[in-house]
């Protein structure tokens, strides 16, 4: 018997790309410099590519977003310190903390679907150096100005700070596409290591275009990587404390709330939020393992909440997934202007403008909460 001491094929993501490769696990279809926007397959991103080939006429390189120092960091907090304009006060800040639903009252933000902001383009359909996630900077801005105008009278947030939260939203949703994409990578690697390799992703993807996959929320992935973002933000308000944790509080209502007005599927995502998702998670890997009722006899549901998809199954981690930005020169450099730490913001929602006021203000009414004098 032989053991392996040092395989062969070694962790890095390149060799994992060369394997899917010479297992005809890819298709190279969809260069997006290249791709026919006529061509059926590309309804759902079709406009993306388009704002991608505009981009590229515009732009010689177009260079994934990147981390910034600490250094840069600090610069940034110093010299937007001044600049919050918040003019919410502390009663509101308390009612909006503690009560989000009560505190929108009848706000409805008409949203779109994701996929209509930016899109996750994955490894398996396309050239290596093109893969990942999109921001569409002329979809984003106007979306946010849109949201901004349905909700300004609530002054729990400003429009730069409402644009952070969105983009926070949307690079969460598109990076659980990633998540699902890396299950079904690793499904594969571990068929292969059965003897057979199996085409789980390009397969599953296509019974999805075709409408073959048979489920109350479809397409599920999609009701799956809204909830995946609603509780991202979730994580946060466990983090951070003060007035971010009613303006997140408040934002994943808004949402939530919004979710009615989205197609089939980005819809049902409410039915997933918290522990939830991992049933929801389940059903994804009977479709992606074409196995419908298989979690009644097999535990596949162990998997979904142990395993995959989940935040350390991805293969790119949320700093590291190659994240671009698209759209008109000019909304580029606005998105760049207003979110000036954009991998900082969509990671982990930092932004550099100071709340101090408003949360010693929310800290004194809380306490007057905790007396029982509010
Ligand atoms: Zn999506």
């Amino acid at each position: 018997m032989t053991f392996t001491v040092s395989p062969k094929l070694d962790e890095k993501f390149t060799t994992l790309l060369f394997w899917l490769d010479s297992h005809q696990l890819r298709h190279q279809r969809s260069n997006l410099d290249k791709v026919n926007l006529t061509d059926d397959f590309y309804n759902d991103c079709r406009p993306h590519i388009f704002a991608f080939q505009q981009t590229r006429k515009q732009t010689e390189n177009l260079e994934p977003v990147i981390r910034l120092s600490k250094a840069q960091k600090d610069e940034l907090n110093n010299h937007f310190n001044q600049q919050q304009g918040l003019d919410i006060k502390g009663d509101d800040l308390l009612h909006a903390q503690k009560n989000p639903a009560s505190f929108l009252r009848e706000l409805s933000w008409q949203q779109l679907p994701n996929e209509v902001l930016a899109f996750y383009h994955p490894f398996h359909f396309t050239a290596k150096e093109q893969w990942g996630i999109y921001l569409n900077a002329d979809e984003i801005l106007g979306y946010c100005d849109r949201m901004y105008a349905q909700s300004a009278h609530l002054r729990i947030w400003n429009k730069e700070i409402l644009l952070h939260l969105l983009v926070f939203d949307i690079f969460q949703h598109e990076f659980y596409h990633h998540l699902v994409e890396s299950a079904a990578t690793h499904m594969e690697v571990l068929s292969a290591a059965f003897g057979q390799p199996r085409s789980i992703y390009l397969d599953y993807k296509k019974r999805q275009y075709n409408k073959q996959l048979s489920h109350p929320h479809q397409p599920l992935e999609e009701a799956l990587a809204n909830a995946y973002a609603y509780n991202a933000l979730s994580f946060i308000c466990r983090r951070k404390i003060g007035y971010t944790t009613a303006a997140v509080r408040t934002f994943q209502q808004a949402i939530k709330q919004g979710w009615k007005s989205e197609p089939a599927g980005y819809r049902d995502a409410a039915l997933y939020i918290g522990k939830r998702n991992i049933a929801g998670n389940t059903s994804l890997l009977e479709q992606m393992l074409n196995a419908p009722g298989c979690a009644n006899q097999v535990p596949l549901s162990s998997i979904s909440k142990n395993l995959m998809p989940n935040g350390y199954s991805a293969l790119k981690s949320k700093p590291e997934i190659p994240t671009y930005v698209i759209g008109s020169i000019s909304s580029i450099a606005k998105l760049n202007e207003v979110i000036p730490a954009l991998n900082e913001t969509y990671t982990q929602l930092f932004w550099p403008y100071n709340h101090s006021e408003q949360d010693s203000q929310l800290q004194k009414e809380l306490q007057r909460y905790k007396m029982g004098s509010v």
